[in-house]
């Protein structure tokens, strides 16, 4: 599965995981199965010995999957490196969907070509990766869907059990989905919040099962930066203006954030790009916050159709986001339920790609901040869509029948040619 990792550079770049710091309090951990910092519950995040990786990384590029990247990636020896091939997305350029919104230089990084359709497989593989090489014999985690999907994958993939929470009213093709990969879906009544509570003490007492899920895996973040290195070498290892994020945990925000500034460190791009977290108005507490020039306060999330930004309390991480909102120059923007469902539509019919209602989030974010002015309509702009329309459940399509009469159906293309 490895073969094409360098093995002598494997050998030189062996020691280029320093460890893990507390992103609060600063105390410094060797590289082990932590969650949170053991001083102060603080959010940790992997170090790298730049010196080293400056010296030998561009040479050591190439390997299956997200693993391309594995020198900026937390998992030592090849032999753990899990891959279903995931990550190298199509980067789009978009030109009649910028047409519609007045964003001539526009870009869509597509993660639902992912095995598992959705940008879940980045993190799902360092984080399987991480439980393979930390000696575990299974994971778990809380879901409404796509993580479960994601980590049960990764896991069969790699001979690792995996115990998957998700409650009844998760989507049917997901859970479909999950039940075929996991070792156990575990169908809980209640919400995400309630299972969650019951998740965290299991987590905490069963032994040998690695967290893949809340809020805080240092091993889990790593994988997502991948979408930025990928990005910056589609375009020639240079930097977009503005990077348009959908923020639900946060994950992805804040690694593609840590991805662009590991290229800054390693002088392959010259400057990180604005970014642009995208919540839903009924989950919107980093947003408001930003907006609002205060501190985070969560609350719960209402219902949204894009359900895989519907969390209202992001925690530590939230607090991170608008530290780099904050010292990134970044936005934010939160589309109602309409214009995300206006934007999955004319992603569909400008551009051919069906997303789910989550997936288009970035894109109704674009048109949004395109229609009020505060994107530049020659900015280099890439939305991230997140997810296949193709694991969404939706309600039976609300259409007329016709007969089959040779009339009626030349007259329906008569009457569409040459309109739009
Ligand atoms: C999980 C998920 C998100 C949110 O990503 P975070 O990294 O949790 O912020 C967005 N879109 C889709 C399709 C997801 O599955
Ligand atoms: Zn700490």
């Amino acid at each position: 599965m490895i073969a094409t990792v360098n093995r002598r550079l494997t050998h030189t770049l062996q020691e280029r995981v320093a460890g893990l710091r507390c992103r609060n309090c600063g105390a410094r951990f060797p590289k082990v199965y932590l969650r949170r910092c053991p001083e102060c519950g603080g959010l940790l995040v992997v170090q790298y010995d730049w010196e080293l990786l400056r010296s030998a990384a561009r040479d050591a590029l190439g390997g299956p999957g997200i693993w391309r990247y594995w020198p900026l990636l937390p998992v030592t020896d090849p032999a753990h490196f899990v891959s279903l091939d995931e990550g190298r997305t199509p980067l789009l350029h978009a030109p009649r969907l910028g047409a519609a919104l007045g964003l001539h230089d526009l870009w869509i990084k597509y993660e639902g070509t992912n095995p598992t359709g959705t940008f879940k497989d980045r993190s799902s593989a360092t984080a399987v990766s991480s439980a393979l090489e930390f000696g575990f014999w299974a994971t778990a985690l809380v879901t409404t869907g796509n993580g479960g999907s994601a980590v049960a994958s990764y896991s069969a993939r790699a001979g690792l059990k995996s115990f998957i929470f998700a409650p009844t009213h998760s989507a049917q093709p997901k859970l479909h989905h999950m039940a075929a990969c996991a070792t156990e879906l575990v169908l809980v009544e209640g919400d995400y919040d309630a299972i969650s509570r019951t998740y965290k003490q299991l987590i905490d007492q069963v032994e040998g099962v690695f967290d893949c899920g809340g809020l805080a895996s240092p091993y889990k973040l790593e994988g997502k930066k991948s979408l930025a290195y990928e990005v910056a070498e589609s375009f020639g290892w240079q930097t977009p203006d503005v990077v348009i994020c959908p923020v639900g945990t946060g994950d992805q925000f804040v690694a593609a954030w840590l991805g662009f500034e590991d290229l800054v460190r390693l002088g392959w791009i010259e400057r990180r790009p604005r970014m642009v977290c995208v919540q839903s108005t009924v989950a919107d507490s980093i947003v408001a916050a930003w907006r609002e020039g205060h501190e985070l306060r969560p609350r719960p999330a209402g219902r949204t159709v894009a359900e895989g930004v519907a969390i209202g309390d992001p925690g530590a991480k939230g607090e991170w986001i608008l530290d780099i909102l904050r010292e990134g120059d970044g936005l934010g923007v939160t589309p109602e339920d309409d214009e995300i469902l206006a934007a999955q539509r004319l992603l569909a019919k400008t551009e051919g790609l069906w997303a789910g209602p989550t997936g288009a989030i970035a894109v109704a974010g674009a048109a949004r901040l395109a229609r009020d002015g505060t994107l530049a309509h020659d900015a280099r702009v890439v939305c991230i869509v997140s997810e296949t329309g193709l694991k969404g459940e939706y309600p039976p399509l609300k259409r007329a029948a016709t007969p089959p009469d040779l009339g009626v159906w030349q007259e329906i293309i008569t009457r569409r040619r040459g309109a739009s």
